[in-house]
């Protein structure tokens, strides 16, 4: 993991749902709302801007509520992407990473070098996105798997 640049404007004009907000639309899907959902959901709204591997996320509950263990969070993350609540994303080679959901498509850009993450104005892809519809019908999925590259700190040679 490297330094996180700060988030976009983009992002920040979105407030994280509250958990009884989710945890009402869970019920509205016809889920229950158990202790495992509510402690994986206050995990995930307590820091709106991050992505966590099922893993770290897991160890964090487990923290907070040792009877909670690793399989119940990992259930819990599918159910949850299910119901359109959170998604994962492919940063890089590592285990996939758990966030939030967003009503807007993300793109992550991730550096080959360094490993940091920008995500991007969703409005700078979409003439790309427009584009390859177009010509191939294809709908490109945005923010399933990050584009990889070379961020602007690495591109710039050390004086
Ligand atoms: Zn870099
Ligand atoms: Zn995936």
């Amino acid at each position: 993991m490297g330094p996180r640049p700060s988030a976009p404007t983009s992002e920040t004009a979105d407030p994280a749902p509250t958990v009884e907000e989710v945890m009402e639309l869970i019920r509205q899907h016809g889920g229950r709302s158990t202790t495992p959902r509510r402690m994986v959901l206050e995990t995930l709204i307590g820091a709106p801007d991050d992505h966590r591997t099922a893993e770290q996320l897991a160890a964090e509950v487990h923290t907070r509520n040792p009877t909670i263990n690793e399989s119940t969070v990992y259930r819990t993350l599918e159910l949850l992407e299910e119901l359109g609540l959170v998604n994962h994303v492919h940063l890089g080679h590592g285990p996939s990473q758990w966030h939030l959901s967003s009503n807007h498509p993300r793109w992550y850009l991730t550096c080959t070098y360094c490993g940091s993450v920008t995500d991007t104005d969703p409005a700078v892809f979409d003439a790309l996105v427009n584009d390859v519809v177009t010509r191939t019908g294809f709908t490109i999925d945005s923010g399933h798997f990050a584009i990889t590259g070379t961020c602007a700190r690495c591109a710039t040679p050390p004086d």
